[in-house]
């Protein structure tokens, strides 16, 4: 069987790969955990210089590479670069130089009681063996890029399976890791298949699921992973609130809420999803976002500067106009967009913004994966910060004020991974910070030291330097009676009294 790519954009094919046969899993599997074995041996900061190799590769095929990323997604190729070519190797280079520091820490633990009987403990980190990470199709190269260099940076081996509609960047990942010198062969494999067939064989097959999707296969993962009790860490939906108070640089605020809403054509996690405005300032505020949004350009990535590209596929892009006429059927009213844009043969839709709509609605509770911003009025910061939480998702929030005190304030009462004040998005872009939120946003974050840290097993070590048998070991006789009387005393001495 052959998994056909096809350009969104035009409908032409890009081309194809083999599906991996599902009985070809074990020998995969085995494979990468014999490459591990020899891999972990190697120290982190010789591992870590030889992952970072990556990015010489990289820095000869970024444009070649932004344009097959282009012609699978149908993002522009400016886009394919800001958001994930380069965002990748940003990544690996840091990543590079904070592995040693964050995976080789060795942390002596203070024994309390026990240190008097020359007793010492230390913790440090282990690479869990082989890690399953299945891929999503919106940012096809940057999030399972970032998630692999961490993986085996952290001593780990690797199985990989890009979404169905990605295969070609799938296999353009896998080639630059194969052009590593020195990267064991089986080390970092790539499959291609379904995801109810290979993606579901992968998750008890491996030490470690990371999985970036939809909330519903998340859960149908973690529901598989529970039989294995093989952990997950999920990056899951969103439906991010951009909370605009009257103090905000309202102009500045418009531009962002519309890059991040239709960045990407709105296929973004952390996309702006719901927009809430303080009633003071809501008629000027939209007038502006709408002219905003009218001025973006749409089209075939690939001819010429274009803002705007296509969806994914036909299925995405039907369920958002579904969700669209669901809107308007609530009584939202679609201020501009809210239709295929029929001036083209790919999966177009029109940067849409609907107007009228109360936080009940189902467009602005459920994540709609595509160009459409449900916009919300409120009364009072209390009233907004209500709505806000009242959502199944907590990914990203933004809170907007030139007060930023109020707004780091405010935004620490928002039920999510992150909330940026007078910022959208972006700091998914950022290596350095942890990515992940709680709800139906997911379990565990990538990124950053914590995305380390999904990946390896705390392992404790605990030396004993007393020469003597310890006072609780077996026969239990005067002695040891002794010493108990002596713990009651200590035992009476760990009371906390104001
Ligand atoms: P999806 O859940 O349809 O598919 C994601 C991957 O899971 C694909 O590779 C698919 O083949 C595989 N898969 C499907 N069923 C599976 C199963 N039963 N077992 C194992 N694997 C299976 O998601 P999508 O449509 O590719 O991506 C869009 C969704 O991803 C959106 O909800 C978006 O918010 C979310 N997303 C989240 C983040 C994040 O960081 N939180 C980032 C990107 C996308």
């Amino acid at each position: 069987m052959v998994i056909t790519s096809i350009n969104p954009a035009t409908l032409e094919k890009n081309g194809e790969v083999q599906e991996t046969p599902l009985e070809a899993l074990a020998g995969i599997f085995k494979a990468a955990r014999d490459a591990q074995r020899l891999w972990r041996e190697i120290p982190t900061a010789k591992r870590a210089r030889i992952v970072v190799a990556a990015n010489e590769s990289l820095a000869d095929r970024m444009e070649e590479l932004c344009l097959l990323i282009s012609r699978e997604t149908g993002k522009p190729p400016l886009e394919a670069l800001s958001s994930e070519v380069y965002g990748a190797m940003d990544s690996t280079f840091y990543y590079y130089n904070i592995a040693e520091k964050v995976l080789d820490h060795k942390e002596d633990i203070d024994l309390g009681f026990y240190n008097s009987l020359d007793k010492t403990s230390f913790l440090i980190y282990k690479p869990v063996g082989v890690v399953s990470i299945i891929g999503p199709y919106n940012y096809p190269f940057a999030i399972p890029f970032s998630q692999i260099v961490q993986s085996i940076m952290a001593g780990n081996a690797v199985v990989f399976k890009p979404s169905s509609d990605v295969v070609l960047v799938g296999k353009e990942i896998q080639a630059v890791f194969d052009a590593i010198p020195s990267l064991p062969r089986g080390l970092v494999q790539t499959v291609y298949g379904s995801g109810s067939v290979i993606g579901d064989a992968m998750v008890g097959a491996g030490n470690r699921v990371i999985f970036t999707g939809s909330t519903e296969t998340g859960k149908a993962i973690m529901r598989k992973a529970s039989e294995t009790l093989t952990p997950v860490c999920l990056e899951l939906g969103g439906k991010s609130e951009m909370i605009v108070l009257p103090d905000a640089n309202l102009h500045r605020a418009a531009l962002a809420a519309r890059w991040g809403c239709f960045t990407n054509s709105g296929q973004v996690c952390s996309s702006v999803k719901r927009l809430y405005l303080h009633e003071s300032i809501a008629g000027p505020f939209v007038a502006e976002l709408v002219e905003l949004t009218r001025q973006l350009k749409q089209g075939n990535p690939l001819e010429g500067n274009v803002d705007v590209g296509a969806m994914i596929n036909e299925f995405q892009m039907n369920k958002v106009l579904k969700a669209i006429e669901g809107a308007k059927s609530e009584g939202a009213e679609v201020l501009c967009g809210g239709r295929r844009n029929p001036s083209f043969k790919g999966y177009f839709v029109e940067p849409t913004i609907l107007g009228n709509c109360t936080n009940g609605m189902g467009c602005v509770q459920r994540e709609i994966f595509g160009p459409v911003l449900p916009v919300i009025t409120f009364k009072s910061e209390d009233e907004a910060i209500e709505m806000a939480n009242d959502n199944q998702f907590g990914l990203t929030s933004s809170i907007w004020t030139e007060d930023h005190e109020k707004g780091v304030r405010l935004g620490k009462r928002l039920e999510t991974g992150t909330v940026m004040v007078n910022e959208v998005v972006y700091t998914f872009a950022l290596a350095q910070t942890p990515w992940g939120g709680p709800k139906h946003s997911g379990i565990g974050r990538t990124h950053g030291k914590l995305g380390f840290m999904e990946v390896v097993d705390p392992f404790h070590v605990h030396v004993d330097k007393y020469k003597e048998p310890d006072g609780w070991w077996m026969p239990y006789d005067a002695s040891f009676v002794e010493l108990m009387e002596n713990f009651k005393i200590i035992a009476k001495s760990l009371i906390v009294r104001d």
